[in-house]
């Protein structure tokens, strides 16, 4: 399934998963965020709204 929205940029942080529910606290370090929790849903790769870093399902 092709989500031609989502550019898979060089600098995006990409991050492969086994679950479609997850959570992403950003990245470590001073650029780190609040802990929230992603649900796909019926995709199979997510954007964190936070750090911009792309889920993708194994
Ligand atoms: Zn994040």
């Amino acid at each position: 399934m092709n989500s031609p929205e989502i550019k898979k940029d060089k600098h995006r942080e990409i991050e492969y998963t086994n679950s479609k529910k997850l959570s992403c606290n950003g990245l470590d370090g001073p650029l780190g965020h609040p802990k929230v929790y992603l649900d796909m849903g019926d995709k199979n790769q997510i954007i964190c709204p936070y750090c911009s870093k792309l889920f993708i399902l194994k």
